[in-house]
Order: C-alpha cells, then structure tokens, then sequence
C-alpha cells in the first residue's frame, strides 16, 4: 500500500518569521495520526527554521530544488549534502516553474534525483504538459518522454523513495484543476510507464497531481486509483487551508 503525501510548495513566499507561525498554527491544529504524509517545501531561506519548529510533529520538510554536485564551485547552488544536514527527506525537481525560467532540461532534473537517492533523500520528479500541447493531443508524448528522461537510472530498492509529480501547466496557479478523469488517465499512463521503467518498483511509487489543489477537490481526486497525493502550491500557504486539505485526504481512498 502507498500512503498518500500532500506536499506543500511555498514557491519564494514567506520570511522566518512567518514559517514559524505556520509551523505552529498547523501543529497545533493538526490531529495526532494524519492519514497522509506530510512535507512542506518552504525557500532555502526558511529550511532550518522550519525544521526545528516541526520536530517531533508528523510534518517533514523538503526543499525546493538542489544542484547536482556535492561541493565546488557552484556558485548561488545548495548541495544534497547542505540539505541532508538540515533534516531534509524530499526535495522537489524538475518543477515546471524551474523547467520554463531556469532552462533545466530533463538531463539536469535526471542528475538532481540521482544526486539526492544516493545519498538516501526522496525526490519529488516534476512532469506535466503545457496547455498547447494538451490541445495538440501531446499530453502522452510529453510527460512519456519526461518521466523516461528524468528519472535516474536506480535500483528497485529505492522505488519507495521516488516520488513522481503529474503537474499539467494550465492547472498551476490558475484555479483550474484537471478533472479526477483527466488527472486519473495520467497518472494511470505514468503508473504504466514506471512498470516499464522499473517493472515491480512501479507499485511502491507514490504519483501526486499538482495544479491548483484545494480543501474542496482533493477529496475527488484521491478517490482515483492511481493519485496517491497532491503537490500544493497557493493553498498551502494558509495554514488552515492546509490543514482542511490533509483533514479530507482520506487514506483508504489511495491504497493499491
Ligand atoms: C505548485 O506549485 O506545484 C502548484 C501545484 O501550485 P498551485 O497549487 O498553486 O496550482
């Protein structure tokens, strides 16, 4: 079985100050036993921070991208390692925000996941297809060809550690989430993909959709065989939004 993980990304939003008042109004509302995994993503800058106002609570954090090399010059980069050290376990790669305006091409998002396996941290693998290629009928051909570039070359143990985002562009940040059918399909043509990939380790990765998530749809949407959780940008930012998200992600709803 996977457990469902709703994974908050921040995006370049809040200072310390502001993490840290997140952190303890959702502790302090969350439940004892969350049915789902949960992770947030805040900026590099918040990452310390969060950790220690989260320890001990159900809530992981992740960071938002890494550089593939240990150390060097890299300037302006953030090694596996860096994160390792400040109790990172995920950490997201390959986001459409960072394909479209930083140029990382499948190749780099392929090196950032390997880096960050190796050395026993999950990444989040980010694909997803424009709203012209969805009209174009590309929708196959585009995420197809990400997962299989994107993806490390890896061992069947670490399956469990490997997480796959299913974001379409035309849902992030614009209020207009793919229909369960569509978003399903999807994630049903992934699921299909990684057996190809990665044969019995397909069953034990964890397939999140991401695009304008919400306390009202996620219920809908985790009811779909092959969505094991959600990657949630604007609605996380409140902490009671959040909350309401992982109060309605029901976990006998994911189960495969
Ligand atoms: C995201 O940032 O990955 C995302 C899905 O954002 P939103 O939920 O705001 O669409």
């Amino acid at each position: 079985m996977r457990r469902p993980l709703l994974v908050a990304n921040w995006k370049m939003n809040k200072n310390r100050a502001e993490a840290r008042a997140w952190a303890e109004a959702l502790v302090n509302d969350l439940g004892p036993d969350p049915a789902a995994e949960l992770v947030v993503a805040p900026p590099f800058t918040a990452l310390e921070t969060l950790s220690t106002a989260l320890s001990g609570s159900a809530v992981q954090v992740a960071a938002q991208n890494v550089a593939s090399a240990a150390a060097g010059a890299y300037t302006g980069e953030i090694s596996v390692p860096m994160l390792a050290e400040i109790g990172c376990r995920y950490c997201i790669v390959g986001h459409s925000e960072r394909r479209a305006l930083f140029s990382e091409s499948d190749q780099v998002v392929s090196a950032k996941a390997a880096a960050l396996l190796e050395a026993g941290l999950r990444p989040i693998v980010c694909v997803g297809e424009s709203e012209a290629e969805r009209k174009g009928g590309q929708t196959a051909e585009i995420v197809g060809r990400q997962l299989e570039t994107s993806l490390p070359a890896m061992e069947t143990p670490a399956a469990g550690d490997l997480v796959v985002a299913y974001e379409p562009i035309w849902a992030i940040g614009t209020g207009v989430t793919a229909t369960p059918g569509q978003a399903q399909e999807v994630h049903e043509f992934l699921r299909e993909g990684l057996r190809k990939i990665m044969g019995a380790g397909a069953e034990q990765v964890r397939v999140l959709y991401g695009g304008s998530v919400n306390p009202e749809n996620i219920e809908s949407l985790m009811a779909q065989p092959d969505i094991d959780g959600a990657l949630i940008g604007g609605a996380s930012l409140e902490p009671e939004s959040f909350r309401q998200i992982v109060a309605n992600c029901h976990l006998e709803n994911s189960s495969s």
